[in-house]
């Protein structure tokens, strides 16, 4: 933002005896519009992450649910350590599931060793090999099947958002409702929950809950 101020200020030319005025460079008028500014703000937002977040919006499940893993990538979600870091006092920072390391959302979803056996056994039910990812960000890009169309990977990358999701309710069972932590069960759920909003959400998803958990990958490449 400085630099591109100071590029603005530096093509000024000064006009003696002329009034200022104020003008909105975002918009051809010089007048000030909301969604010129959004879109000026849009243009800033276009980093390498930007298709992340494009991507992520198109994923066949609930609009709540969507949101949910909109926080997830932004690193926003409620975690122990966000919310002390915001002052809110807390008798323990500590990760909910496995009580050794500092709950903030890479820990809870990528590190965690619970997160880490529900992301294996994934890998395993869909049959592929994964390369676990540094961070949030890229976990989700590289959530990718490769020679897939962009409307099958949709489907695998609403695998991950039920992933997330059933990871954060199972924490939040485990926190609010003396749940029992059970990585197995968060798994199941995945499979239901992904199953779901296919059927709810997705044109032609005419799978039968067996198929989809006895054959996903032919679930997936056969679905057009
Ligand atoms: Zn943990």
């Amino acid at each position: 933002m400085e630099i591109e101020f100071d590029r603005h200020i530096s093509s000024a030319n000064v006009i003696k005896d002329v009034k200022d005025v104020q003008v909105w460079r975002g918009d051809k008028s010089g007048c000030f519009k909301v969604n010129s500014a959004y879109d000026c703000l849009a243009k800033y937002e276009r980093g390498p992450q930007f298709d992340v977040f494009k991507y992520q919006w198109k994923i066949n499940a609930f609009p709540d649910v969507i949101l949910t893993e909109w926080r997830v990538l932004l690193g926003r979600m409620p975690t122990r350590k966000c919310l002390s870091r915001k002052g809110v006092v807390l008798n323990t920072t500590v990760c909910a599931l496995c009580q050794t390391k500092e709950e903030s959302c890479q820990h809870l979803f990528l590190e965690c060793k619970y997160a880490l056996c529900v992301w294996s056994l994934c890998f395993k039910w869909i049959g592929i090999l994964f390369v676990q990812q540094k961070d949030i960000l890229s976990h989700f890009e590289s959530f990718h099947l490769f020679q897939s169309s962009n409307k099958q990977n949709l489907v695998w990358k609403g695998v991950w958002a039920a992933i997330t999701r059933c990871l954060w309710e199972h924490r939040n069972s485990v926190v609010f409702n003396q749940g029992v932590v059970d990585a197995e069960e968060v798994f199941q759920k995945t499979q239901i929950k992904s199953w779901l909003w296919m059927k709810h959400k997705a044109h032609n998803f005419n799978y039968s809950f067996a198929d989809w958990v006895l054959n996903p990958m032919s679930c997936i490449s056969s679905y057009k």
